[in-house]
C-alpha cells in the first residue's frame, strides 16, 4: 500500500470518537461547552441515575451548544435496564462472613448479616445450586447450596460488607425478565420524546429483547431513535451475531461485563465484539474505567493510556468516558487526555494497517463494493477527502467500515442522521438541503469541502453517491473531482 502523507486532516485531527457521560460534574453548560471543545463528539445520558427533569434540561443544553458550536452532537440516552439489587438492611449494611452461610429471601423486612431481601421473585425456583450470585460489582460471591420458591440458601464464597440496594448479577443463569422494567420504558418514552439519537439498551440477553424495544421506540427505518446494545452479559456474547444484526451499533459494557465474566475473558471479547460490529458495518463503543484513576486525579495511569490506546488500535468506532465526567474531579482533563491518546495512535502509520478492512463479508452489494474502491483509490492517488452523500447514513456506514486513510465529509439533508453519525468513526457530517442533481451534488461537494478545510485548489475528492437521488440503496457511483479553489466565490457570484 502506498502510503500519501494527508494533507488535510480530519477537524479533530482523530477519526476515532469520543462518547463521555454527563452527571453532575459535567453538566452545567459551560462545561458542557468545555467538553465538546476538548473532544467530546456525543454525550451519554445515564437514566440510572437522576429525575427526567434534570436530563430534560441536560438534553436542552446540549442542543442549544450545538447550534452554538454548529457541530452535530449525539445524545445517546442509557437505559438502566433489568439491573437486580438486594433489598435494605436494619443498620443500612452487614458483613457477611467469609465462606460463612447468607440467605436471600421474599422478606421485605430489613436484613442483617444472615440474610435480606431479594425484591425479584423470578430468580427464586430458577436458581440451581452452584451457580453464582455476585453483589456489589463482585466484591462479594454467594455460590447457591439450595434454592426454592422462597429462599436462596447460599455459601459466602467472598464474603464483605453489603449494604443497601446494592446490584446483584447472576451470571451462571438466563433470567426470565424483559429486557425493559417499568421505569425502562417510562425512560424510553421520555427519551424519544426528546429526541434522543440513541437508546442504550443494558443487559441484553437475546435478541428478542432489541425487538421489544424497537417496537416501542416506533417510526420507520432511521425515523425514531438508533438503538445500541449493551454486551454485558455472558447470554448476550453466546448469542452476539444475533444481537448484533438486530441493533444500529454496538457497546462493550466492561464494567458489567468483567463481573459476569471473569476480568481476564474481557480482553479477547472487546475484540471480538469490536470485529464482529465492524464487519457488520456499524458503530462499536468501548465503555467503562478507561480512565477511572481520573476520576480523583488530573493525570492518568500508563495502564489506562494503553487502554485506551488499545481500544483505539481494536478498530473501536468510539470510547466512552464513565464517572471521569460524570462525576470526578477533572471531567476537562479526562477528555483532553483521551483525545491526546486517539490522535496520537491515528498518527501511527501501523494503525492503519491494523484496522484497515480485509475480511470480505459473502453478501457484500454494489455499495459495499464502491465503498472499498473509495479507500484502494485514496491509497493509489492523493486524495484529500471522500464526500458521501446520504440520508439514511447508511453509504457512510459502508465506507467508515472501510476505514479509508482520509478524512470522510458527509453530506445529509437529515439532521437526525447527521447527529447519529457523531458515533461513527471518520464521519464529519455537515447538513445540507435535498439535492436535485448530479451536478448539483457535486458543486455542493466541492464547497462544503472547501468551506470545512477538507481542501484547497487543486486537491482531489471523492464524491460517492447514488444515482437517481433520494434513493434508498442506490449507491452506484464514484466521481473523482480537482477542486478549482473557487467553488465559493463562484457559487456567492
Ligand atoms: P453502565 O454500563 O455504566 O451503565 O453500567 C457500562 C458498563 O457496564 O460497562
Ligand atoms: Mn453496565
Amino acid at each position: 500500500m502506498e502510503k500519501h502523507e494527508p494533507k488535510y486532516l480530519d477537524p479533530r485531527g482523530r477519526k476515532v470518537k469520543v462518547l463521555a457521560t454527563v452527571g453532575p460534574a459535567s453538566r452545567d453548560p459551560a462545561m458542557l461547552r468545555k467538553l465538546v471543545r476538548a473532544g467530546v463528539d456525543a454525550f451519554r445520558v445515564n437514566m440510572s441515575h437522576g429525575e427526567h427533569s434534570d436530563h430534560s434540561q441536560t438534553i436542552d443544553d446540549i442542543r442549544t451548544l450545538e447550534k452554538e458550536l454548529n457541530r452535530p452532537i449525539a445524545i445517546f440516552c442509557d437505559l438502566q435496564g433489568p439491573k437486580l439489587r438486594v433489598g435494605t438492611f436494619k443498620d443500612g449494611k452487614a458483613v457477611i462472613r467469609h465462606s460463612g452461610h447468607f440467605t436471600l429471601d421474599r422478606n421485605p423486612e430489613p436484613g442483617d448479616e444472615t440474610r435480606v431481601q431479594l425484591p425479584h421473585p423470578e430468580l427464586f425456583g430458577l436458581l440451581e445450586k452452584g451457580q453464582r450470585l455476585l453483589i456489589n460489582d463482585g466484591k462479594i460471591q454467594l455460590t447457591v447450596i439450595r434454592a426454592d420458591e422462597n429462599e436462596i440458601l447460599c455459601s459466602a464464597t467472598v464474603g464483605g460488607v453489603i449494604s443497601d440496594r446494592k446490584g446483584v448479577n447472576v451470571p451462571d443463569a438466563e433470567i426470565p425478565i424483559p429486557a425493559l422494567t417499568n421505569k425502562d420504558r417510562k425512560d424510553l418514552a421520555f427519551a424519544v420524546e426528546k429526541g434522543a439519537d440513541w437508546i442504550g439498551l443494558s443487559f441484553v440477553q437475546r435478541p428478542e429483547d432489541l425487538a421489544e424495544a424497537r417496537k416501542l421506540i416506533g417510526g420507520a427505518n432511521g425515523a425514531g431513535a438508533a438503538l445500541c446494545a449493551k454486551i454485558e452479559k455472558p447470554m448476550a456474547v453466546r448469542r452476539l451475531d444475533e444481537i448484533i444484526e438486530m441493533s444500529d451499533g454496538i457497546m462493550v459494557a466492561r464494567g458489567d461485563l468483567g463481573v459476569e465474566l471473569n476480568p481476564e475473558e474481557v480482553p479477547p471479547l472487546q475484540k471480538k465484539i469490536v470485529n464482529k460490529t465492524r464487519i457488520a458495518g456499524k458503530p462499536v463503543i468501548v465503555a467503562t474505567q478507561m480512565l477511572e484513576s481520573m476520576i480523583e486525579s488530573p493525570a492518568p495511569t500508563r495502564a489506562e493510556v494503553s487502554d485506551v490506546a488499545n481500544a483505539v488500535y481494536d478498530g473501536a468506532d468510539a470510547i466512552m468516558l464513565s464517572a471521569e465526567t460524570a462525576a470526578g474531579d477533572w471531567p476537562e482533563e479526562a477528555v483532553t487526555i483521551m483525545d491526546r491518546i486517539a490522535a496520537q495512535v491515528e498518527r501511527d502509520d501501523a494503525y492503519l494497517e491494523r484496522v484497515r478492512f480485509l475480511d470480505t463479508p459473502p453478501d457484500r452489494t454494489t455499495a459495499d463494493a464502491l465503498s472499498h474502491a473509495c479507500a484502494t483509490i485514496s491509497d493509489t492517488v492523493n486524495i484529500a477527502a471522500i464526500t458521501v452523500f446520504t440520508g439514511s447514513g447508511s453509504t457512510a456506514r459502508r465506507v467508515a467500515r472501510e476505514r479509508p486513510s482520509v478524512p470522510m465529509l458527509v453530506l445529509t439533508p437529515r439532521l437526525k442522521t447527521a447527529r447519529r453519525l457523531a458515533l461513527l468513526w471518520g464521519a464529519h457530517a455537515v447538513m445540507t438541503r435535498d439535492i436535485g442533481s448530479f451536478e448539483e451534488m457535486i458543486a455542493k461537494g466541492k464547497r462544503m469541502a472547501l468551506r470545512h478545510g477538507f481542501g484547497a485548489a487543486g486537491s482531489k475528492l471523492i464524491a460517492l453517491a447514488g444515482v437517481p437521488f433520494g434513493t434508498p440503496g442506490s449507491t452506484n457511483l464514484i466521481h473523482v473531482v480537482t477542486l478549482a479553489g473557487d467553488e465559493l466565490e463562484r457559487h456567492e457570484s
